[in-house]
C-alpha cells in the first residue's frame, strides 16, 4: 500500500502530504509540488531552466542550449557546488558585454564573481 492510498484526499487536492492547494483537472499534484518534484528528478534541466530565467530577467543574451549545457565539461563540478555561500560555483560570462553563450561562460565562486565587478577584467586577466 503506497501512502497515496493510506490517506484519502478529496477529489481535486494535491496528493502531497500537508499540502493543501488543488491540483488542475486530471492532474495528482498542484503546481508548486509538481515543480518541486520535477527540480529533484531533473536537478540539470532545474538549474538550466533558473539560469535562463535569470538571464532572461537581467536582460542578458542567452544562446545556450539544454543540450549544451548538459555537455558542459564543467556541469558536474556547477551542480556539486552550487549554493549561497561564497565559495559556491556560479556560472560566470566571461566577457560581461556579451551573454550566456557556450564559449563565454566559466565557473566562478560568488565570492569570485562579485570581485570582478569591482576590478576591471582586464587587470586580473592581462592578455
Ligand atoms: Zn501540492
Amino acid at each position: 500500500m503506497n501512502r497515496h492510498q493510506q490517506i484519502k484526499k478529496p477529489k481535486g487536492l494535491c496528493l502531497t502530504d500537508r499540502c493543501t492547494k488543488h491540483a488542475r483537472k486530471s492532474r495528482n499534484y498542484c503546481h508548486c509540488c509538481a515543480a518541486r518534484k520535477f527540480a529533484i528528478s531533473n536537478p540539470i534541466c532545474y538549474a538550466f531552466n533558473n539560469l535562463k530565467q535569470n538571464a532572461k530577467r537581467r536582460g542578458h543574451d542567452f544562446s545556450l542550449t539544454l543540450e549544451q549545457f548538459r555537455n558542459w565539461h564543467l556541469i558536474d563540478a556547477y551542480m556539486e557546488g552550487k549554493g549561497k555561500t561564497s565559495t559556491s560555483m556560479s556560472i560566470d560570462r566571461r566577457d560581461n558585454d556579451q551573454g550566456y553563450h557556450i564559449d563565454n561562460i566559466q565557473l566562478l565562486t560568488l565570492a569570485g564573481n562579485t570581485r570582478k565587478r569591482y576590478v576591471p577584467y582586464y587587470q586580473e586577466n592581462p592578455y
